[in-house]
């Protein structure tokens, strides 16, 4: 870097060459040193020469103008193009062009199109057919179907649509879009096909699902290559047909990285993580599809921990990051209430200039939502440039599971007022605020106005919302009332929902009913078993509780065990009940044993009923101390600053013990503890939980 800036003042001193001839040597050093740059992504170094290069020079040159562009945009910064961009006074089709792959490519598809237009509209520019192909490839899903027709209009009039090249990214557009039909016809009637030409038809195919037709247009082909195979492996693959595309992918004659993504996405898709990871492992080189692959698969099979270790490799490595990346990463984040690691990955997007991208930003919010962190949501939520459904239902599901009844409805009128209609998703997540906040009329406006004001047909959904809503009430007729309403058999759920009324309202007969209708639909699931056994065991009714623990040993039912986990220091600490694994097992034993005294002073009575093994009542006890939350609970305190919120997740519904016991710990160290479980938030403060006891 110093040697080249060397070089580059001493050009702009030199008294040998002429000033047009020097300022055209020293433009073309920055075009190669800008290209350099591109090679290695290295931004830091891009910035640096941009930082050399004078004003003056920048603005009589359209090569340098569009080179510092493509610097920006393959180095990751979206925002700086666009700031290149918008400083260029005369823009030639390749600026506009490259501005609008970038944006296509950062998955912004209407910030592709309308650069488009104001490029034809305001600035008179004629597209090429790399910007037509650039613009085609922005629209590639149903929803810009249309504005890719008017394109294509377009196309045909200006007399590119024979255009190997254009005609190939019409079939690919189609396809995308899922019109198939339209993509054959269009591939049918071309004069001249390529390899390109063949391979868009194969893949549209493939990427419909309809692999009959894909392999025989496969076997048809004059000529293949690696991109055919990949399309027929990765189709196999996303149908579900893992061996067949296992097959294929040993018998194709070459490899590349993208072969290998193929197979990895396809078995994690297909559940089988560990020989994706193995496939993974084996690779000869990874992209960043690679990791993208590997980390949503780790996420979507429940392995959020590991997702996040392979997250930070990916970064520790120099592998940077796109929006698909974030889109996987940010729901691991959430659930594993990850908050350090989010707002760093928060930075990271700002930096990228992802800020644009509606799902990006969507994903944040949820994020922060997830953590517990209302604030930054809202926050986050009120910066995007434009909310789709998604992100509207995302702000209102946060304010919901928190129990922000007020704060939900107020931000559903406010979307009814800025035109975005409200679906499904909507009412599921203003009726469960409804929920947590226990508004039963409230509930029955919103349920009845879907159905009158919006005709949105309920789905289970919405029948679960109101079931629990009444169940918790304590209006168990009226609940019933609602399943049978249902016009499908009622699941798993809302017996679950009811289930959980009866053990709030102590309703032993109507639970015993739910109850039998969960055994009957997940034979295996410990959860109404424990359920039951908790509500006998507030009847004092021993006797049933040694029944149902009798049929739970008979079946071989095991209770999962509780786990929870808490981020310190961007890394996530998990443990079980009574674990003794972690390193500062000794110190958290100790933090738990003066907690338990100084909470006993100050009026804790532990309530073993929640205890549902043959121990004597002293081990009943200990049990209970030794519960996974209270682990968490412990080590966090130990390893965080004093005063600062403490966030935990559990895997299983928070029990009145431990509930009880956290309210007094949140008061004896002053501190915030949020803690999730399976059903809702809570957040105990100054001996207090924002629940108000209603779970
Ligand atoms: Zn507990
Ligand atoms: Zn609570």
């Amino acid at each position: 870097m110093a040697a080249f800036q060397k070089h580059a003042n001493a050009n702009t001193f030199g008294s040998s060459y002429s000033h047009v001839e020097s300022l055209c040597e020293q433009s073309s050093t920055y075009v190669r040193a800008l290209q350099e740059c591109i090679r290695k992504k290295s931004l830091g170094e891009g910035r640096q020469i941009h930082a050399c290069i004078s004003k003056k020079l920048i603005a009589g040159n359209i090569i340098l103008q569009n080179t510092l562009i493509s610097m920006y945009v393959k180095c990751g910064s979206l925002v700086d193009a666009r700031r290149v961009f918008d400083e260029i006074a005369k823009k030639d089709v390749c600026s506009w062009t490259v501005m609008i792959a970038a944006y296509a490519r950062h998955g912004v598809p209407q910030q592709a199109l309308s650069v488009f237009y104001q490029m034809q509209q305001n600035a008179g520019v004629k597209p090429n057919n790399l910007t037509y192909s650039a613009v085609l490839s922005a629209c590639n899903n149903l929803e810009f179907l249309n504005q890719g027709m008017k394109i294509h209009q377009q196309i045909i009039k200006c007399g590119l649509a024979s255009n190997v090249f254009v005609a190939s990214a019409l079939v690919d557009k189609y396809a995308k879009c899922g019109k198939i039909d339209n993509a054959r016809q269009l591939f049918d009637k071309m004069g001249q096909r390529d390899l390109v030409s063949w391979n868009a038809m194969v893949s549209g195919y493939a990427q419909n699902g309809l692999m009959c037709e894909a392999l025989m247009l496969f076997k048809e082909m004059p000529e293949k290559n690696v991109i055919s195979w990949n399309s027929l492996v990765a189709g196999y693959a996303r149908n579900g047909a893992v061996d067949t595309a296992l097959k294929l992918f040993d018998e194709m004659p070459q490899r590349n990285v993208v072969s290998w993504n193929a197979m990895i996405s396809g078995l994690s898709q297909n559940g089988l993580i560990d020989e994706a990871l193995e496939l993974f492992k084996r690779m000869p080189q990874r992209t960043v599809v690679s990791w993208n692959a590997i980390i949503s698969g780790l996420a979507q099979n429940g392995r959020g921990e590991e997702s996040l270790q392979c997250f930070q490799e990916m970064k520790e490595i120099g592998m940077r990051a796109d929006f698909h990346t974030y889109g996987s990463i940010l729901p691991v984040c959430g659930n594993m209430a990850a908050l350090e690691l989010g707002v760093e990955i928060h930075e990271e997007i700002v930096r990228q200039g992802f800020e644009s991208n509606v799902v990006v930003m969507t994903g944040l919010v949820d994020m922060y939502a997830q953590c517990g962190s209302l604030g930054k949501a809202r926050q986050t939520f009120d910066k995007m440039h434009q909310r789709d459904v998604v992100a509207w239902n995302a702000m209102i599901a946060g304010y919901a599971m928190h129990g922000c009844a007020e704060e939900a409805f107020q931000l559903f009128e406010q979307m009814k007022s800025s035109g975005m209609s409200p679906n499904h998703i909507t009412f599921i997540c203003v009726l469960s605020a409804c929920v947590h906040a226990g508004l039963v009329d409230e509930g029955y406006q919103y349920f009845n106005s879907m159905c009158r004001h919006y005709h949105i047909e309920p789905k289970a959904d919405h029948y679960t919302c109101m079931v629990d809503l009444l169940g918790r009430a304590g209006r168990l007729e009226e609940a019933i009332h609602f399943i049978n309403r249902i016009p499908t058999k009622p699941d798993a759920v809302i017996w679950s929902c009811l289930l959980g009324a009866c053990r709030i309202h102590k309703n032993l007969e109507i639970a015993e009913w739910a109850a039998e209708h969960l055994f009957e639909l997940n034979p295996t699931d410990p959860a109404p078993y424990v359920l039951l056994s908790n509500i006998y065991a507030s009847a004092g009714r021993w006797d049933d509780i040694g029944k149902v623990r009798q049929v739970m040993k008979e079946k071989g039912i095991k209770k999962t065990p509780g786990c929870s986990w808490i981020e310190v220091g961007k890394k996530i600490h998990g443990f079980l009940v009574g674990d003794k694994s972690h390193p500062q097992t000794r110190e958290i034993y100790l933090e738990l044993e003066r907690l338990n005294s100084e909470m006993k002073m100050a009026g804790y009575v532990p309530d073993t009923s929640f205890v549902l093994s043959d121990v004597k009542e002293e081990e009943k006890e200990q049990v209970l101390f030794h519960h996974s939350e209270r682990l968490a609970i412990a080590f966090g305190l130990l390893n965080t600053f004093p005063g600062s919120t403490i966030r935990i997740v559990k895997n299983l519904r928070i029990c009145g013990d431990c509930h009880s016991a956290i309210k007094f710990i949140s008061m004896i160290v002053e501190r915030e503890i949020i803690v999730r479980d399976t059903y809702r938030y809570h957040h105990f403060k100054n001996g207090q939980c924002s629940c108000g006891n209603f779970w």
